[in-house]
């Protein structure tokens, strides 16, 4: 099974992704926990060149065929083998991040980002677990971090309510694969509904 991880900057997808493959492993499962951008060494290294980078360096139609290469490198060297041996893997952000941020941050380019995805990616996770969060938590958690590298204070509160919104209708227009979440509860009980998506995508 393929499994991604979907939500706003700190809306708890990362922990809950790791917090999934632990469960899994601790049954003894092969499980291969991943994360985008990144996930595979070229693809880090683009992910460097993007995230770390002056925010204005590439233009917007640059951003999403760097993270296009990306994505390609990520599932040809890790995310296709493993699956082909079937693993269970699981990624913290794929394709829907970008259908968002490439997609809405910066004008509208989601036609772009879809013609190309079908073209140069043509993948689709078995199971999307959309983390939801009212922004302003997200933002107070993301916040507590250190030396991490969210964009948040960059794009602000009410980007993040776009993405949120945006998130939630891409539920709607994938809703055979996604699932929604109530991010805001306590860590242990957003695990076990998850825990409960997972199971139930299995079958
Ligand atoms: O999920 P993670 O915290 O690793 O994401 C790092 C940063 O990159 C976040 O601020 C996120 O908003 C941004 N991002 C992006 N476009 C993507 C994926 C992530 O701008 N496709």
């Amino acid at each position: 099974l393929f499994v991604t991880f979907e939500g706003i900057d700190g809306s708890g997808k990362s922990t809950q992704a790791r917090l999934l493959a632990e469960a899994l492993r601790a049954e003894g499962r092969d499980v291969v926990l991943t994360r985008e951008p990144g996930g595979s060494p070229g693809a880090e290294e683009i992910r460097a060149l993007v995230l770390q980078g002056d925010k204005d360096r590439w233009s917007a139609e640059t951003e999403i065929l760097l993270f296009a290469a990306a994505r390609r490198d990520h599932l040809e060297r890790v995310i296709w083998p493993a699956v082909a041996a079937g693993k269970t893997v699981i990624c913290d952000r794929f394709a829907d991040s970008t259908r968002m941020y490439q997609g809405l941050s910066r004008g509208d380019l989601r036609e772009k980002v879809d013609a190309l995805h079908s073209l140069m990616i043509g993948q689709e996770p078995d199971l999307t677990v959309l983390v939801d969060m009212p922004p302003e938590v997200g933002l107070a958690r993301a916040l507590g971090r250190q030396g991490s590298e969210e964009r948040f204070e960059s794009f602000g509160v009410e980007l993040q309510q776009k993405m949120r919104d945006g998130f939630l209708g891409l539920a709607r227009e994938f809703a055979d694969r996604f699932r929604i979440v109530n991010g805001d509860q306590p860590i242990d009980d957003v695990a076990r509904q998850i825990r409960t998506l997972f199971d139930a995508a299995e079958d």
